[in-house]
């Protein structure tokens, strides 16, 4: 299969296009017949917009050829999770209980990425609201890594993931409240960014942990990433939790990360750690030694309370956020026998798949009077310790890198029926989330495992609204190194299974 023009990254892409190259038409087109080909392998998406994206997109050509300025990532396409509000279309959330949502307004985001040229193509899949590591708790389809379609994409962003890593659209948007999109950035060998909390607006983003939910970029290069964010950061007035600040600004440096101190936490590389994945840490230490930077032992102490702290933090909120889907406001409603109570009861109990009902119950729990205290206040003191580990750690280092995840990309079906294994996988992801700061997962390496490539990711974290610090690293750790550059192979075998959730 021939690659496309959005082989290009979607810098090179747009500044291509308002040069007055190609046209955003036929990027588009491109995009579509490269999805049409990888569809069946992978089911990353839930809803093509075939009609609009070339709508907006001849629009884009005749402004071009009008003369209109175009703006950073004009002619680019792109892909949009389903918890994502895009006026008129599903977005579903991986959801029964959302089943033919259509929201009636855009989200802050989204416009941004509308106004700045950029076209999505589509919703892509998703584990049901966000919950869950591998893409398998999804109502509709579950997506396939591209690197081996018998293994996940990672989760819960699996279908933005795979989309942006098989080359289908240029970039696309996830959410990461507890690392769902560094970690399938790790497993499909791509840049994955979660910003600082409040960087990014959340209006339009479907609510699972309102505290910790951040929009949160895939692409294929670190500059990308860039691009995106700055579009689509900076103050919003219809998010109370915004932070109030300006777009965020690349930083360029001819020095590099010479003289930068980066922080080794112990705490990432217990003696369980997967041996290939400490291997690639280890050469990615000495590659960041050579581009001049100092390595500094650090401690997070309380690492290993990040887990229980988070499945306490993020089920209390999702249980509040979901309290909203009763049959009334949206989507399907299953009468009960005639009273109020009985069809909230129906609704909710045929709307909710298992994980989610596993953890609105867990959430409502914690959050119960009697309870309160010894769970959710303590849960919340714990996050607190949590950030303080980083800020003391901080004072000693500009930057903090370890693993993405545990391991590899794991076998699809391998943690489905083991909720805890799977809550570990985010052993490394959610600390950060709870303490709000930013961070990139960046390729550093592959591993052979039974004849297949698999990609490993590195974690660059930075302190609080050092965005553009982590950024800048990380793209010129990416620079020195060719893992970015890694595509999946081709022609992967159509997935077992079909892939429900389609529909275009
Ligand atoms: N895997 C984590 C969970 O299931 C993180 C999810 C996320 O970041 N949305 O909650």
């Amino acid at each position: 299969m021939s690659r496309p023009a959005i082989s290009l990254d979607a810098c090179g892409l747009a500044a291509a296009y308002g040069a007055g190259q190609g046209s955003a038409e036929a990027n588009v087109r491109e995009a579509l017949t490269r999805i049409d080909a990888l569809e069946p392998s992978l089911g990353a998406f839930a809803t093509l917009e075939r009609e609009r994206a070339l709508e907006l997109a001849a629009g884009l050509d005749r402004d071009r050829a009008a003369g209109v300025p175009m703006g950073p990532l004009a002619g680019v396409p792109m892909a949009l999770k389903a918890n994502m509000c895009w006026k008129g279309v599903e977005a579903h959330c991986g959801s029964r209980v959302l089943a033919g949502y259509k929201p009636p307004y855009t989200a802050t985001f989204v416009q941004r990425l509308l106004d700045a040229g950029a076209i999505p193509v589509g919703m892509t899949h998703m584990d049901e609201f966000a919950m869950g590591s591998s893409g398998e708790n999804s109502a509709y389809g579950v997506p396939r890594n591209p690197w081996d379609t018998r293994r996940t994409p990672g989760g819960s962003s699996s279908g933005s993931a795979a989309s942006v890593a098989s080359g289908m659209v240029t970039i696309a948007l996830g959410s990461d409240t507890g690392g769902s999109v560094r970690q399938p950035a790790a497993f499909c060998g791509i840049a994955g960014f979660k910003p600082t909390y409040g960087r990014v607006s959340r209006y339009g983003l479907v609510a699972f942990g309102s505290s910790l939910d951040q929009v949160s970029p895939f692409a294929r290069s670190v500059r990308d990433i860039e691009r995106v964010m700055q579009v689509i950061s900076g103050v919003d007035h219809a998010d109370s939790t915004s932070a109030q600040l300006p777009a965020l600004e690349p930083e360029f440096s001819e020095s590099g990360v010479r003289g930068l101190r980066i922080g080794i936490p112990r705490e990432y590389f217990p003696a369980a750690l997967n041996g290939d994945v400490r291997a690639r840490l280890e050469e990615a230490k000495r590659k960041w030694v050579e581009l001049g930077a100092t390595l500094v032992d650090v401690e997070l102490p309380h690492t290993e309370h990040a887990i229980p702290t988070y499945y306490v933090v993020a089920t209390a909120e999702a249980s509040s956020n979901l309290a909203r889907y009763d049959g009334i406001r949206y989507g399907p409603r299953v009468e009960g026998d005639g009273s109020l109570q009985s069809m909230f009861a129906a609704t909710r109990a045929a709307g909710f798949g298992p994980e989610v009902k596993r953890r609105i119950l867990l959430g409502t729990y914690v959050l119960s009077s009697g309870y309160y205290d010894a769970w959710y206040n303590r849960a919340l003191r714990v996050r607190r310790l949590l950030r303080q580990d980083f800020d003391l750690a901080f004072q000693k280092v500009d930057l903090i890198i370890g693993p993405t995840a545990p391991t590899p990309a794991f076998l699809l079906g391998e943690k489905a029926s083991d909720p805890v294994a799977m809550y570990l996988s985010d052993v490394m992801t959610a600390p950060v989330s709870l303490a709000g700061i930013p961070a990139l997962s960046i390729p550093c390496g592959f591993v052979e495992e039974a004849g297949v490539q698999l990609p490993i990711g590195m974690q660059v974290i930075g302190p609080a609204l050092a965005d553009a610090r982590v950024l800048h690293a990380g793209r010129v750790f990416e620079a020195a190194t060719e893992h970015h550059l890694r595509r999946p192979p081709e022609g992967q075998p159509k997935a077992a299974g079909t892939n429900p959730g389609v529909r275009a």
